[in-house]
């Protein structure tokens, strides 16, 4: 057998992403589009290069990770487009740890983006396209059957522990980590593991001089320059000075 896991069939083709099975029953190979997708796919489009830019960004965040102890689903990137990951049995929840206040926060509760709140902040939703992923709380979810009360409990303080690397990460190179979206799945022994991916896709990340979006909003707001952002986010990500 060869050192590294082959593509075989398609198990699942998400909006950008999809997941090959491999020989190996507890590994996948997953694979990046440029394909985009906005407010529950109902703006759709492409970005030049998006798939390879995410690849490595989320490759790189979860070394990053790993290094400092967090369990995650990724095992190693493959090539421009492709990374080997643990399979897993994805938790449907979105994890959402807010820094600043925007996005759907600020429109729901009426508060002006980029308001820094005193306190810290972690929404959840419910992964379901076709409720468009509402957001829920603790009861609501074990009440759905998708988690239990103490797997939340070890969820909640994974993601913070999560969000504050992240933060630090971003922080070097001149990022602010507004907020970020993180999916939790089970390994093959039952494992919590960080799994999907972390990107300009699922962060929000602004220039922390001039507050210029380099994320996701430049496709949705049509800002234009969506590709130049997310180059922008890895070649800082792999600045080393
Ligand atoms: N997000 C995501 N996938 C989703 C919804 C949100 O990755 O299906 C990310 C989004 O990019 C942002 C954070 O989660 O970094 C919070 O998003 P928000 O709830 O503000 O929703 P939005 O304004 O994007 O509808």
């Amino acid at each position: 057998m060869s050192d590294r896991a082959e593509k075989r069939d398609l198990l699942y083709a998400g909006k950008a992403k999809r997941v090959y099975s491999t020989e190996r029953p507890d590994e996948v190979i997953i694979h990046y589009s440029d394909d985009a997708t906005a407010y529950n796919a109902q703006k759709r489009g492409a970005i030049a290069d998006k798939g390879v830019f995410n690849n490595a960004i989320s490759a790189y965040l979860f070394q990053l990770l790993a290094r400092n102890g967090i369990a995650t689903h990724f095992i190693e990137k493959l090539s421009d487009r492709e990374q080997c990951c643990k399979r897993v049995a994805i938790i449907p929840l979105e994890v959402i740890p807010r820094n600043w206040i925007a996005g759907s926060m600020a429109r729901r509760l009426g508060i002006k983006e980029g308001t820094r709140p005193p306190n810290s902040i972690c929404d959840l939703c419910y992964k379901d396209d076709a409720l468009g992923d509402p957001l829920i709380n603790e009861d609501h979810a074990v009440a759905l059957g998708v988690t239990t009360y103490a797997e939340l409990k070890q969820i909640y303080a994974r993601a913070r522990r999560i969000n504050a690397l992240l933060q630090a990460e971003f922080d070097r190179v001149g990022i602010v980590l507004v907020d970020c979206k993180l999916e939790f799945g089970k390994g093959a022994r039952g494992d919590l593991l960080l799994a999907d991916e972390i990107s300009p896709d699922t962060c929000r990340l602004w220039d922390r001089l001039t507050l210029k979006k380099l994320d996701k909003d430049r496709f949705r707001r049509d800002l234009g320059a969506v590709g130049e952002a997310y180059a922008e986010v890895l070649q800082r990500l792999e600045r080393t000075d």
